[in-house]
């Protein structure tokens, strides 16, 4: 079973010619099977833990470790994360303007599985994907992200994690921006996804209302840039009632 490791991950952005820390320390194992969720409060630090495990080039890892299986995630390209079989979904994902949505999963499919899928059964693959997530078969012509609306965002990101199959998969505020019907649809795909029990997924969410349809095994409280405890689904509930202040005092994360 693929287990993705962070140790003590020390990540630092520049902003207005400073560098400012952000992450101070996150410690994570998250392992092929398991549903682990982050939640905390905004500016906590919990989108720059997915744009650092994404590889994303303002993001500065000043200390710590993160391997996948062993291998240092942390030197792979961002090609070589999503082939060692790493699914990183952004909270606001970029528009990809003259590539159409066929095209994007297929170029996708064919560097995660190393060869291209035969055209058959992809087609029907794809097909059957976009119809479990209730997307009209016509939305595979659009360019990627151009104009999507939040729930057409999130679905397209679900359609990519079902088909793709990653090891890992790190699911950044799916919820945000969508309606109870959308969240349903959005759930469910990640749930037919964790019913194979060959995926492990971090979902980042800043609400519980994700968590009435994703069960995680378990619930990590994200405040000031690393994880301030972690517990079982139940840990949800209590941020539900009770907020994140418990866990914030004493620093900024406004
Ligand atoms: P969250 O996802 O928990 O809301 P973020 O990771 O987006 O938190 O942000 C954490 C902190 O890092 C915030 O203070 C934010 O302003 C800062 N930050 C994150 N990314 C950047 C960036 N690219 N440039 C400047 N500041 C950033
Ligand atoms: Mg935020
Ligand atoms: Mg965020």
């Amino acid at each position: 079973m693929a287990t993705l490791e962070i140790r003590d991950l020390h990540v630092s952005v520049e902003a207005d010619n400073a560098t400012k820390a952000i992450l101070k320390g996150v410690d994570l194992t998250v392992k092929q099977g398991e549903t682990h969720a982050i939640m905390g409060p905004n500016g906590s630090g919990k989108s720059t833990l997915a744009y650092s495990l994404a590889g994303h080039p303002k993001y500065t890892i000043t200390g710590g470790t993160v391997t996948l299986d062993g291998e240092d995630v942390l030197e792979m390209s961002v090609d070589e994360r999503a082939r060692a079989g790493l699914f990183l979904a952004m909270q606001y994902p970029v528009e990809i303007p003259g590539v159409s949505v066929s095209n994007f999963l297929r170029t996708s499919a064919t560097a995660v599985r190393g060869e291209a899928p035969k055209l058959r059964t992809w087609v029907k693959e794809v097909k059957e994907t976009m119809a479990g997530l209730q997307m009209d078969p016509s939305f595979a012509e659009r360019n990627v992200n151009e104009g999507f609306s939040g729930g057409e965002k999130k679905r397209h990101e679900i359609l990519q994690l079902e088909l793709l199959k990653p090891k890992i998969a790190v699911l950044d505020e799916t919820d945000s921006g969508l309606d109870v019907d959308a969240l349903k649809t959005v759930s469910e795909g990640v749930n037919r996804v964790r019913a194979t029990g060959e995926v492990g997924t971090l979902l980042i969410t800043h609400y519980t209302r994700i968590l009435k349809y994703i069960q995680p095994d378990f619930v990590h409280v994200f405040a000031n840039g690393r994880i301030a405890a972690s517990g079982g689904a139940e840990l949800a509930d209590q941020l539900e009632n009770e907020g994140y202040e418990a866990y914030t005092k004493g620093g900024a994360s406004a």
